[in-house]
């Protein structure tokens, strides 16, 4: 039993349709080579069938999908490959800043071609970039100032833009990336961070290393080098040095979906666990009649149905309009721990089967891990939580 809408469970069942079709078969040839002509395969399925970018309003192209009913879709994507499913948001991710701006110039301007293009054979994709060497976790919770190097420098009619990013999601495949940078003196991130379109066939632009990926690894995730990347003032986001702000609007609505990815992982892990125990015979009997199976068991739906309250509540209120970081990042760090534990339990049960590559349950542990450190790590997260609990006590 549940609340969902016609309408919902509908968009729920055409999520997981693509999800049998054009993602699980292609999950573990991707896991194993992340390069694979499956990916672009199924790159443009995934951008004809309307599921990349599917939350744009409808004036641009999308299928106007609330953030609510993303989580739902996003959930069945990721129980089929949660590396394929960043695959797919991460264009939704590096649009948030042109989206939540609050500008509908640069919306007009860099949004539609990235739509038109889904029709083509030759989607194209796009990223946003953040975290930098020396800057990860300072940079998203905001005390890195003097040392986030990435620097906007006004030029003419623009801005040059000098620094280098690691880690970015479709980095290496995106047209077209978000970028933060300082813009202020003494790079002060709260008051001084400024955010900017950055076409990736801007001279000075270029993609350093690719990574080779514990898990997650449909995924590429890249370095990214701009040196003397010159763009006019139109591809700056908002004014000079909102970018803090919006970086914190993107994080209190991006971290539901990132929840749900976890929450796909975590419920693979159970479904998989519970269809083994069920014919696995050890002892005389069906593993899964052994108490000590039943009791991993039973933790493992107690965590999906857990999850799955957290990020709907936190995926509602986005989509009401008040997207709570609180709320959202509670949902990404439960999420994504009961995603950690729920893959290592089903490797558990499956045994030595469960330590095999074929058996796709490994994977799960692999890309499982990756929760718990992007958006945010799961340690910020609840600082970012306790900052709000003691902002509502103050
Ligand atoms: C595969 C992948 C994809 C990613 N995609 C993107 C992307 O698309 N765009 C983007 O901008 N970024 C992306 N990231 C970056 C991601 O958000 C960062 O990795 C993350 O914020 C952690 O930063 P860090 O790796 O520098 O770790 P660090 O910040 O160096 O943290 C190391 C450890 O120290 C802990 N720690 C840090 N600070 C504190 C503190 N104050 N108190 C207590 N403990 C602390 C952390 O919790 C962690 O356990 C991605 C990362 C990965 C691995």
């Amino acid at each position: 039993m549940n609340d969902l809408t016609s309408e919902q469970e509908e968009i729920r069942q055409w999520a997981r349709d693509f999800a049998r079709r054009s993602i699980a078969p292609r999950a573990l040839a991707l896991d194993k080579d992340p390069e694979s002509p499956a990916r672009d395969e199924l790159l443009r399925e995934a951008a004809h069938a309307g599921v990349i970018g599917a939350s744009l309003p409808e004036f641009l192209g999308g299928a106007g999908h609330d953030a609510f009913t993303g989580v739902l879709a996003t959930e069945e994507f990721a129980a089929a490959c949660s590396g394929c499913t960043v695959l797919f948001g991460a264009t939704t991710l590096g649009i948030s800043p042109i989206l939540l701006c609050g500008d509908p110039a640069p919306l007009m301007q860099f949004v539609p071609p990235l739509v038109e293009s889904w029709q083509t054979d030759a989607p194209r994709l796009a990223a946003l970039a953040a975290t930098e060497p020396d800057t990860g976790s300072d940079f998203i919770f905001g005390h890195a100032d003097g040392r986030a190097k990435t620097r906007a420098v006004r030029d003419g009619n623009g801005y040059r833009i000098n620094g280098r990013k690691v880690f970015i999601s479709n980095g290496s495949i995106a047209s077209l990336v978000t970028v933060f940078a300082t813009t202020g003196p003494g790079a002060s991130m709260r008051d001084g961070m400024s955010c900017f379109v950055v076409p990736s066939d801007t001279p000075g632009f270029s993609v350093g290393s690719v990574f080779d990926k514990m898990g997650q690894r449909a995924c590429p995730a890249a370095e990214l080098v701009f040196e003397d990347v010159w763009v006019p003032q139109e591809y700056l986001l908002g004014q000079e040095g909102t970018g803090w702000a919006l970086n914190r609007m993107i994080m209190s609505v991006s971290r539901a979906p990132v929840a749900a990815i976890a929450l796909g992982i975590a419920r693979s892990a159970y479904e998989k666990a519970l269809e083994y125990a069920e014919v696995r015979v050890q002892g005389g009997k069906p593993i899964v009649r052994h108490q000590a199976m039943q009791l991993m068991l039973a933790d493992m739906a107690i965590r999906v149905e857990a999850a799955r309250a957290l990020v709907w509540k936190a995926a509602r209120a986005v989509a009401a309009g008040e997207p709570s970081l609180k709320l959202s990042s509670m949902a990404k760090t439960y999420a994504s721990d009961a995603a950690v534990a729920n893959a290592t339990d089903a490797i558990q049960i499956l045994g030595g089967y469960g330590y095999m590559h074929e058996y796709g349950v490994e994977k799960l542990l692999r890309d499982a891990k990756l929760t718990q450190i992007y958006e945010g790590t799961n340690q910020i997260n609840r600082f970012e939580i306790m900052e709000a609990v003691s902002d509502e006590r103050a």
